[in-house]
């Protein structure tokens, strides 16, 4: 490691040297890693190469958005990549939640019934679904939806998940990370098992996996193990980092048809949407995705072995095999959970002079701190932590679009719960 590059950010010996230790521990895991993202980097370039993609792919439509090539070829490089029939791909996704209620609301019908298997879903999906009353929920269109809770040690429940599946089951929705549960997040193949088992007992249910946080980390996706439809947001792994908005549906024809007709109108469908002059940076944004991945997930992991060293409580654990790249690590007070944000902040590139601090965010039941630099608002492959001030006092971490900014980031947070007083070597 150049120490004098860090000391000109005024970190200590004492955090360099601990840092660099542990760095050295982790070398294999991330050649590992870089296996990973080497491989999946071509695939992505084979998804390229056969669909032909040309500079023509980045010319903008406006209006109607007919025949844009451009969105047409990269929602075929999208269905590529994952192994699928077919997919959408648009900056009128405004986000991870609204791909996920396109598509279930794309599918479901009045008197069907939602399945999740894998306990609650994420906390936005309670009120799309109608979990929480809401309006313009599920519910209120005479969808029902049913949840069978993970056993202890995040054990799928077979028994129970069999008993639920009943005839008015329609679609079944497996979440892949674990987003703010305390729960495991799943490898691809443990999601594959749970698809073969509902499966057997009923071909016709449609299975659909929220992919959030999980794309690039493995080399096979969840499309390539039986799911009919993955569904993600592009201001997390497949952006890149450099798309600026938009989320993606990748499956069968057939529901991506269905879902398009809920995007755009029945009748309209894939055929309108203008791509705004988006499309290289969605592209380009795909074709860095698997290495930005592999960033992001080097920080989870060194951030672990960092703070599991000095006896914090990690989520996954130092050792752990890794199935996204959230990273939780339990700091025990408000002012250790504090000043981890503060550190990452100051390490950004874009806002590293401002200060996070504590505020009533709407729909948290307690003062939420948040850090992020970031390029595009809200992304959260771009480093950035968030911590609710209330006990356990934990951290969520994650992205990084290169690994020395994702270091750099977690020295920084430790250096700064070690000027707090609170971090002793
Ligand atoms: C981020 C995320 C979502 C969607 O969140 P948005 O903020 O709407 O993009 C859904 N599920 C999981 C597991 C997520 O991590």
């Amino acid at each position: 490691m150049n120490k004098e590059i860090y000391k000109r950010f005024g970190i200590s010996d004492r955090v360099l040297e601990y840092a660099g230790s542990i760095e050295e521990k982790l070398k294999s895991r991330f050649a590992a890693i870089d296996e990973t993202a080497e491989y999946n980097q071509l695939k992505v370039i084979k998804a390229m190469q056969d669909n032909r993609i040309a500079v023509e792919c980045f010319n903008t439509s406006t209006g109607y958005g007919y025949d844009d090539i451009g969105r047409d070829s990269l929602e075929r490089v999208y269905a590529s990549y994952f192994g699928t029939e077919d997919a959408l791909v648009r900056p009128q996704i405004a986000c991870g939640t609204h791909a996920l209620a396109l598509a279930l609301s794309g599918i479901l019908r009045p008197g069907d019934e939602l399945l999740s298997p894998v306990g609650k879903p994420y906390d936005t999906l309670e009120e799309v679904i109608g979990i929480r009353p809401s309006k313009g929920s599920l519910t209120e269109f005479g969808i029902t939806y049913r949840q069978v809770d993970l056993l202890p040690g995040s054990i799928f429940d077979y028994e129970r998940i069999k008993a639920a599946l009943r005839p008015a089951t329609k679609l079944v929705t497996i979440q892949r990370s674990k987003g703010y549960q305390t729960r495991k997040s799943f490898s691809v193949r443990e999601i594959g098992e749970l698809i073969s088992f509902i499966k057997g007992i009923r071909p016709d249910v449609y299975c659909m996996v929220d992919n959030c946080y999980g794309e690039f980390v493995e080399s096979i996706e969840p499309s390539d193990v039986g799911a009919d439809l993955v569904v993600g947001s592009l201001i997390k792994n497949p952006g890149g980092g450099l798309a600026s908005t938009g989320g993606y549906i990748a499956g069968k024809k057939e529901l991506i048809e269905y879902i398009s007709y809920r995007l755009t109108s029945p009748g309209l469908g894939k055929e309108v949407g203008a791509s705004l002059g988006l499309m290289q940076s969605f592209f380009q944004g795909f074709f860095l995705a698997p290495v930005v991945t592999a960033a992001a997930l080097k920080g989870a992991i060194f951030a672990a072995n960092i703070y599991e060293g000095l006896g914090y409580k990690v989520v996954p654990d130092s050792n752990e095999s890794r199935h996204d790249i959230i990273q939780a690590v339990e700091l025990g007070s408000p002012e250790a959970v504090i000043a981890f944000c503060k550190g990452i902040q100051s390490a950004a590139p874009v806002d590293s002079h401002v200060t996070p601090e504590p505020w009533a965010m709407p729909g948290y039941d307690s003062d939420v701190i948040m850090a992020a630099g970031a390029f595009v608002q809200g992304s959260s492959i771009e480093l950035s932590a968030d911590g609710p001030i209330k006990p356990p006092y934990a951290v969520y971490f994650q992205g990084g679009l290169t690994w020395p900014h994702a270091k750099l980031g977690i020295i920084r947070s430790l250096d700064n719960l070690e000027k707090s007083n609170i971090v002793k070597f």
